[in-house]
């Protein structure tokens, strides 16, 4: 099973994959996190994607498809999930190329649908994990203990990519780069949408609804 979620950066898609996969196991991939243990690792790829990521730019189709290849097979899951890739259609169609390669394919992109205005609230009060990455929100989603991770009890921190120009940047790329995806997969009849302002447990409600 290969499962796509799609939606603007603070639609919810990290917190909800984290559930989703462990209560489907399965795998999940999520390229925001690949991308920033590279950064931390000081690795060649990490120090050339920082530069775009704190600035809210994607990162270049041919790094990203590199990275998401070879990362397909999931031997010890019940499927893949795959959180913030594709995030252009041209992403989109090397994944489907490298599927279709295997004789498989995308079985289900969903949807988180929110607001702009209800996004940039969330984004102006997140606070992120650098070790387990799971993500937090000072007013909707608080951690047990002020500032430290209710999983790995590491200190929060504010991305750089939260700040307010990068967040203005992140939406702006959102809308001309990676909305198009949206067609690409409603096209392909594959396409589920989820209404992501509810709260966390409906919108994990809606999930397992969507996916069976
Ligand atoms: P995320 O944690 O998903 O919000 O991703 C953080 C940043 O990593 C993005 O703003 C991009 O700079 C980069 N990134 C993650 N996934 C991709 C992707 N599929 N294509 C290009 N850049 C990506």
């Amino acid at each position: 099973m290969l499962i796509v979620f799609l939606g603007a950066p603070g639609a919810g898609k990290g917190t909800q994959a984290r559930t989703l996969a462990e209560k489907k196991n399965l795998t999940h991939l999520a390229t925001g996190d690949l991308l920033r243990a590279e950064v931390a690792a000081g690795s060649d790829l990490g120090l050339a994607a920082k530069t775009f990521m704190d600035r809210g730019d994607l990162v270049p189709d041919d790094v990203m498809i590199r990275m998401i290849q070879g990362r397909l097979d999931s031997p010890e899951s019940a499927g893949i999930l795959l959180d913030g890739f594709p995030r252009t259609v041209a992403q989109a169609q090397a994944l489907d190329d490298a599927l279709s390669a295997e004789g498989a394919g995308v079985d289900r992109s969903i949807y988180f649908e929110v607001s702009e205005e209800e996004l940039v609230r969330r984004l102006a009060g997140r606070s992120t994990c650098p070790g387990c990455q799971r993500a937090y929100h000072d007013t909707f989603n608080p951690p047990k203990s002020a500032e430290e991770c209710d999983g790995c009890g590491t200190k929060l921190i504010e991305r750089e990519d939260d700040k307010p120009e990068a967040v203005r940047n992140r939406l702006k790329v959102y809308g001309t780069q990676t909305t198009p995806v949206l067609e690409y997969y409603k096209s392909a009849g594959i396409l589920v949408e989820v209404d992501g302002e509810q709260s966390i447990v409906a919108v994990q409600t809606d999930l397992a609804a969507a996916v069976v």
